[in-house]
């Protein structure tokens, strides 16, 4: 089955195409021919996840999936959420993470969770999958690895941060990960 993954991110692609084995054909969205910048409108994770697979369905006739990721703080209440890439106003991790840390300055509440919605249309019709962490949000940023909120964030049962992990470490409890994964189970019974 040939699918386009709503993505230029070409390691993403990889990934993906490592778990879902050779039974699927990955295409990229220039690979179909797809240049132009799709509006991320919706005021939702899952919203921005349908926009992102309802506009390859609708104008390339593809079967297709996307994700769409953000972080959730429980203290504010859900921010930077659906905003989680420009949350300071600019697509800069150093800034939003400073901006995150001074809106939680004095708050003892610092749950979080990181949240991936993945959406699958196949002939026109659409299922979702989400996956989540959950965690908290530690007062000084720790470690270089990954990338966005990760040297904020450690998961719950462990004492690293995200940025602290490895790449494989982090995949094995990742929203991402956790998200792919139920969209791989579903694509392995079709
Ligand atoms: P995207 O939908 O995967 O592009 O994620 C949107 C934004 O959420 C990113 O620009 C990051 O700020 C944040 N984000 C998503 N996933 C992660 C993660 O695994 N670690 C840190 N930040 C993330």
């Amino acid at each position: 089955m040939i699918f386009c993954f709503a993505t230029n991110n070409a390691h993403k692609l990889e990934e993906i195409q490592a778990l879902l084995g050779g039974a699927f054909v990955l295409k990229t969205l220039s690979d179909v021919g797809c240049h132009e910048d799709i509006a991320e409108t919706a005021d939702t994770i899952e919203g921005n996840s349908l926009i992102k697979a309802q506009y390859v369905w609708d104008n390339y006739q593809i079967n297709c999936f996307a994700d769409d990721s953000g972080l959730e703080v429980a203290a504010l209440n859900g921010a930077p959420g659906v905003h989680s890439a420009r949350y300071s106003g600019i697509r800069d991790y150093a800034t939003n993470n400073q901006l995150l840390l001074k809106n939680l300055a004095d708050i003892t509440n610092r749950r979080a969770r990181f949240k991936t919605v993945i959406t699958l249309i196949i002939n026109g019709q659409a299922w979702q999958f989400e996956g989540t962490v959950e965690g908290q949000i530690i007062e000084t940023p720790r470690g270089t690895q990954g990338f966005g909120y990760d040297p904020l964030f450690v998961p719950t049962g462990h004492t690293r941060t995200f940025a602290e992990l490895t790449l494989p470490e982090k995949s094995q409890i990742s929203h991402r990960a956790r998200a792919f994964e139920q969209l791989v189970a579903f694509l392995s019974k079709q």
